[in-house]
């Protein structure tokens, strides 16, 4: 079998590197790899700390992701030999005053209701522990079971593994023949024959002529990268989130003294960096580490966040040639691991017992048939059969 995954974000290159490990010949298409929102992520692997209400299909995913990160993590370092920035360092999530608490202590009986180890600990005891934290911190979750990676080195260390198989191109459109995609077409006409096409790109999926329209609605936000000086490092040792005036802020403590403060959320469809968004942000981790302040940013990136309309991913098959996997929101680097592997399983027609029973429908394109409008089916843009040209490569 020869697979084309079109996007090389961390879903399509981890969805890559699973199916090359079952032994599928696979080419992943991309102009720039691992710049799109994989590139801003700040890698939080947080299934306890981003259950919020409304969203319980979400819950069990994120829980069966987490707990294949450590195999995935190790595999892939071992494989790429890369350090990927992992770090098992428990989360907390301080409260900026005392409504702020309040909200933290409902937030705690819905994550405790969802099964996860979350314990509420005075301001003092955290201040014990984390000594940076600032003295107006009223009360802290602590959160033993959510870690972080660097998204960058692990995007890096799967374009390493997959090395020769990334062609740096754009697809425009996908190939059809006989009732399913056979290939994809390049913007400069190259066209690439493929038994299975996996659509994995991000917020850009619609603009790929020929995939049915998705529901999918792009969640901008910005995120700044920081260094301490010497003189305070290490500044954190653990991940530090917070609540500032019921705005969520988060500091991410890499092990390789980096500190990743993020994050806005905006859908007003621009895409440069916002003023307001960025200062906003040192303005509410000031109010939880003070010295945040001393530090030195290092870099600022907004990207857009490929939502869906419940903030579930959407993956499933469209045709018997063809797959979507996107949607992954504000989880991507959190729920790779489950993505990829279910991806790679439809791919192959595998079963995927080992997923969270009711996954397949949790996550299907299907699922928003009932919200299409009269006369609008869910293959709307398939293009006309294309006959292959003599001289495409598979
Ligand atoms: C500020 C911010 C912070 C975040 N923090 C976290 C976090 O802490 N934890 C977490 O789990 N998630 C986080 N996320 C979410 C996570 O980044 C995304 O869910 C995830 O990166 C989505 O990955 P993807 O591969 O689907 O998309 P992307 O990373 O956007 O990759 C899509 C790729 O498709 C390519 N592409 C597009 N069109 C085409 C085409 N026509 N042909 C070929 N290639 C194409 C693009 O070049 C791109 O490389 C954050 C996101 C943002 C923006």
């Amino acid at each position: 079998m020869h697979a084309i995954v079109i996007g090389a974000g961390i879903i399509g290159l981890s969805t890559a590197w699973n199916l090359r490990r079952r032994g599928v010949r696979v080419s992943v298409v991309d102009p720039d790899p691992a710049t799109g929102a994989s590139h801003a992520a700040a890698g939080m692997l947080a299934p306890a700390a981003e259950v919020v209400w409304g969203q319980s299909p979400l819950y069990p995913l994120m829980r069966a992701s987490a707990d294949l990160y450590p195999d995935f993590a190790a595999d892939l370092a071992a494989e790429s030999g890369r350090d990927l920035g992992y770090s098992s360092a428990e989360t907390f999530v301080c409260a900026g005053d005392r409504a702020d608490l309040a909200s933290l202590r409902e937030l705690t009986e819905l994550q405790r209701s969802a099964g996860f180890d979350v314990s509420l600990i005075a301001g003092s005891a955290a201040r014990n522990l984390e000594p940076s934290l600032a003295p107006g911190v009223s009360g802290c979750v602590t959160i033993p079971g959510d870690h972080s990676i660097d998204p960058r080195r692990v995007t890096a260390a799967l374009i390493d593994v997959l090395g020769v198989d990334i062609v740096r191109a754009r697809v425009s459109r996908l190939l059809s023949g006989q009732g399913r995609t056979v290939g994809v077409e390049l913007t400069d006409g190259t066209t690439i024959s493929a038994d299975q096409v996996i659509v994995a790109a991000g917020g850009a999926c619609n603009e790929i002529a020929g995939v049915p329209t998705l529901p999918l609605r792009e969640v901008w936000g910005e995120v700044i990268r920081l260094r301490a000086p010497e003189s305070l490092a290490p500044l954190l040792t653990h991940t530090i989130r917070g609540l500032v005036n019921a705005r969520p802020v988060y500091i991410v403590a890499r092990p390789d003294g980096e500190l990743v403060l993020g994050a806005t959320i905006r859908e007003d469809g621009n895409s440069g960096i916002n003023a307001g968004g960025v200062h906003r942000l040192l303005r509410d981790a000031e109010r939880i580490i003070p010295a945040i302040l001393d530090c030195e940013i290092t870099d600022i990136t907004t990207r857009a966040r490929p939502g869906s309309p419940d903030d579930v991913p959407i993956i499933g098959r469209t045709d018997p040639g063809c797959l979507v996997a996107t949607g992954f929101f504000r989880h991507g680097i959190l729920l790779a691991p489950l993505g990829s592997r279910l991806t790679a399983d439809l791919a192959c027609g595998s079963e995927s017992s080992w997923a969270p029973a009711g996954t397949l429908a949790a996550v299907g394109p299907e699922r928003f048939d009932a919200q299409r409008p009269p006369g609008c089916t869910q293959h709307a843009q398939r293009t006309e059969p294309i006959q292959q040209p003599a001289g495409s490569h598979p």
